[in-house]
């Protein structure tokens, strides 16, 4: 039985090895794409089911100073299993999430509304420590992110307020593409072009991001304009 098993799970190991020196190579490859940013390699769903810690290493050591998630468990599960000394960003919270946690863990948590700046600011507090805080903008996807305008302006003189308090500090200003995949869809120019409005907005009313991003991996392939200071890859 040990020999069947053992068996069994070589070629499973050699699959496994050969699928992160493949993501070794993508994320070399991405980066030189895009020299001039930062790389956040998104190991969300379980790495696409390849596994989130072995696939976050992987890219670690291939040069991504940043990993992304979905939700705040994933991200909590990379922190937990000993990932440190790399940005971990998570961007898809409900309300009651797990803040206090996410900011322990120093994780760059996105805040796309009112309601999610007013509970990172209370976990913050809570906790005693700075929250880093990226503010998602809404410019065209239509889902999980804050709308230009009256919205943006008011999201932003609140988390500046914050910032003054030296309760968050706001680390990144970002968005999502919805069409990147399809080069020249009209939607993309519109997106960055608004993007670019609302980053304006935001810069001219104090705000310092660390990072400005809106590129995915099509993106990074095929729009150097959009790179900004970071592309997030998958
Ligand atoms: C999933 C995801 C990515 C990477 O996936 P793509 O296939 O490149 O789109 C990048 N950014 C965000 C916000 C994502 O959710």
């Amino acid at each position: 039985m040990s020999e069947t098993a053992a068996q069994s799970s070589a070629p499973l190991r050699a699959r496994a090895e050969i699928d992160l020196a493949a993501l070794r190579a993508n994320v070399r490859t991405l980066r030189a794409l895009a020299p001039g940013a930062a790389l956040m390699a998104v190991v969300k769903s379980d790495a696409y089911g390849h596994g989130a810690v072995p696939c976050a290493r992987a890219a670690v050591e291939a040069g991504a100073e940043w990993l992304g998630t979905a939700t705040p468990e994933e991200a909590l599960a990379l922190r937990a299993a000993g990932i440190d000394g790399v940005r971990i960003m998570c961007w898809l919270w409900t309300p009651g999430g797990p803040w206090r946690e996410a900011v322990e863990a120093s994780l760059d948590v996105s805040v796309s509304g009112m309601w999610a700046l007013r509970e990172v600011v209370d976990a913050a507090r809570a906790v005693g420590k700075t929250a880093r805080v990226q503010l998602k903008g809404d410019t065209g996807l239509g889902r999980n992110g804050c709308q230009p305008g009256a919205d943006w302006a008011e999201l932003v003189a609140e988390a500046l307020r914050a910032e003054g308090d030296g309760v968050i500090r706001i680390t990144g200003l970002w968005s999502h593409f919805a069409c990147a995949d399809e080069p020249g869809h009209p939607s993309i120019a519109a997106q960055l072009s608004t993007f670019r409005e609302m980053l304006a907005y935001a810069e001219q009313a104090g705000v310092r991001p660390e990072v400005r991003h809106i590129a995915n991996s099509p993106a990074t392939l095929t729009l150097p304009e959009a790179h900004f200071d970071l592309v997030r890859t998958a």
